[in-house]
């Protein structure tokens, strides 16, 4: 018998099974997947470190959750600062005095306002009602045109003007010619990669993988007292009020037998012709700042898609529109009707975009709670 049994080897369920176990307490954790980590997982391809699914920076103002996984790994002084690329031109993201400058020619604060604020007007836009009022009122027509439009629209699917403009108030837009993405206290990423980090998280915790946990909830339930469940909270209840929305993403991994391909980690294509929303070369996770020579003689991409999540299809980001949005609600209450035995977690289980710092600390949240 088992206290735990955690579902999924993502950053929330090994947080969770961690401090578990560091508690006496006796855990399992299986994942459907053949390795932990979850979307954070990395591997180690001829001395590159590749993010299979996508990105993944950590950054966080969260000092506990910062000391706390640097009990696991060393992490590099990594900062994100992508690049936008439209028609062959080279942008800064996010938008910032460098993207202005590059787009108007304009050099003060006091300009880049001055041409935004005009071109917000002459598209007379007083009070943003969808993703394209709202673009155009922070960064003007221009930009809303080539670096925001076409990628939005291949990110999620749908036209800007059936888009809510709550969608890019994520969007950082600054005043300044400072080029991060984040602006969190600590960012980097772990030296040798998120699964060697999250290996060491788990060290000591008996984990199965290749185990779906729900064709096989009948007998994995019986051997432990409580479940911690990250994955689709909907999947769960076996859909009983539908499916909840989602985009999916595919990837496409090249090698390629140059040493530096684009010269930063992460480019954004903002055409709507160009099929793929970001190239990531990800040598540049561990050499940025550094120089190129210095790095292995070839280097590895990854071209990433959107789509519309088919059930059977793997999700990613929730789309949580109103209809989602209540039909969430009917399983948050079927998941308040078993919460003395299941707990739900992670982005799956709570059907919410979170970022890596926001997993760790639910995680180190529900397991104060119930270890
Ligand atoms: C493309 C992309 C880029 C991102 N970039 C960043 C970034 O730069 N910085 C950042 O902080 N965050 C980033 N994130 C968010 C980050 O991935 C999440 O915060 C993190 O993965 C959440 O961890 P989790 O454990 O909740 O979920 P996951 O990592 O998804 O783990 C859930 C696990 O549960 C398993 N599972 C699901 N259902 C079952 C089942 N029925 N049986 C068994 N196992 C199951 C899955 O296989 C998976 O391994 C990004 C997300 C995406 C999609």
């Amino acid at each position: 018998m088992y206290d735990f049994l955690v579902v999924g080897a993502g950053l929330f369920g090994a947080t969770f099974a961690q401090v578990a176990h560091e508690n006496r307490k006796k855990v399992l954790v299986v994942d459907k997947r053949p390795h932990i980590a979850g979307n954070a997982y990395t591997e180690d391809d001829g001395g590159i470190i590749v993010h299979r699914y996508g990105p993944h920076i950590f950054h966080t103002d969260n000092k506990l959750v910062w000391d706390y996984v640097r009990r696991f790994a060393s992490f590099n002084r990594f900062t994100n600062m992508p690049m936008a690329r439209c028609d062959g031109e080279m942008y800064n993201m996010p938008f910032n005095m460098n993207t202005f400058n590059r787009m108007w020619g304009v050099v003060t604060p006091e300009e880049a306002r001055a041409k935004i604020d005009q071109q917000r007007q002459a598209a007379g836009i007083t009070n943003p009602k969808n993703l394209e009022e709202q673009a155009i009122s922070m960064v003007g027509t221009d930009i809303y045109e080539k670096l925001v439009k076409g990628y939005t629209e291949k990110q999620w699917g749908r036209p800007c003007t059936d888009l809510p403009p709550h969608v890019i108030l994520r969007l950082p837009v600054r005043f300044t010619y400072d080029n991060s993405y984040f602006t969190d206290r600590y960012q980097g990423i772990p030296e040798y990669g998120y699964s060697a980090m999250v290996a060491r998280m788990l060290d000591g915790v008996e984990v199965r993988l290749n185990v779906e946990y729900l064709s096989s909830r009948a007998w994995l339930d019986k051997m432990a007292r409580h479940v911690i469940y990250t994955g689709p909270i909907d999947a769960y209840f076996d859909y009983v009020f539908g499916h909840l929305a989602y985009r999916t993403l595919s990837f496409e991994s090249h090698r390629i037998g140059v040493r530096n391909f684009q010269g930063c980690a992460v480019v954004n294509y903002t055409a709507g012709d160009v099929p793929w929303t970001r190239i990531t070369e990800h040598k540049w996770f561990a050499y940025s700042g550094g120089d190129d020579e210095g790095s292995p003689p070839f280097t590895i991409i990854t071209k990433e898609y959107s789509a519309e999540c088919q059930p059977g299809m793997e999700p990613y980001y929730p789309v949580r529109d109103i209809e989602s949005c209540q039909m969430l609600r009917k399983y948050e209450d079927a998941a308040e009707a078993v919460k003395s035995r299941v707990h739900f977690g992670g982005r799956l289980g709570m059907y919410r975009y979170i970022d890596m710092d926001d997993a760790i600390m639910a995680a180190l949240d529900l397991a104060n709670e119930l270890v």
